[in-house]
């Protein structure tokens, strides 16, 4: 069971690192008929092992483990089921009131329903009792949130105060689902908490190759991103 970490994992801190992986969670993948499953992460793709494996061998070493889990009310506004004559993967406008006063528009895409709470789709595709604590996101009906650290409308997760209350954390260990997406938006908001990332690139899959791409060169641009392509060297 314990294959070779490779030195840009094994090198860092117990105490001042914590994996984080990102939706492990049924919904996103193609291999467990998940509503909103990632390409990459079909039956045959091995994508569920190959997480479940490094998780075991990750936390055999002693890296605390913690996981996002998208868990959303089943009218969550980032449901097309809840916009009249909407279709999945269309983009509409929404505006919001912030916390500071402000007014927020933006521009949202549309889903099919998935990770609904409770649902057999937002179990996680790894055995629990891998991750020491998940922290809940997109629970607010009328905002998403991509990102683990804080929603789209500002409010912080459970883990952005976990980050803080931890001063000790310098380095996250970050892989899950999807790169383009959920990946992308906690990548960028644990380096602007001052974080470390590093990015596990065998680990992660895109919504879509080309903005994956993307999205691995905008979390590389940040200068905050190590990219490696497997936590087996
Ligand atoms: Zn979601």
């Amino acid at each position: 069971m314990d294959r070779n970490l490779s030195d840009a994992v094994l090198g860092l801190s117990k105490r001042s690192t914590r994996v984080v992986i990102v939706d492990p969670q049924r919904d996103f993948t193609l291999q467990y008929n998940g509503s909103l499953g990632v390409l990459g992460t079909e039956a045959n793709s091995s994508y569920a092992e190959r997480v479940i494996a490094a998780t075991i061998d990750l936390k055999h070493h002693g890296f605390i483990i913690l996981a996002t889990k998208d868990w959303h009310p089943k009218d969550h506004t980032s449901f097309a089921s809840q916009h009249q004559g909407r279709k999945p993967f269309e983009t509409i406008t929404l505006s919001h009131d912030l916390p500071d006063g402000t007014k927020r528009t933006y521009e949202q895409i549309l889903w099919p329903d998935h990770c609904v709470q409770g649902s057999e789709g937002a179990n996680f595709f790894l055995p629990e009792n891998l991750i020491d604590q998940f922290f809940v996101k997109g629970t607010r009906p009328e905002f998403d949130s991509y990102s683990g650290i804080k929603d789209d409308g500002d409010l912080e997760t459970e883990l952005s105060a976990y980050l803080d209350h931890n001063t000790q954390i310098k380095t996250l260990i970050i892989y899950g689902l999807a790169t383009d997406y959920c990946v992308q938006a906690t990548v960028i908001d644990a380096v602007a908490k001052g974080l470390n990332v590093v990015l596990i690139k065998n680990l992660i899959s895109a919504v879509d190759l080309k903005s994956g791409e993307k999205a691995i060169r905008a979390m590389e641009s940040t200068g905050k991103v190590t990219i490696c392509e497997s936590v087996y060297s």
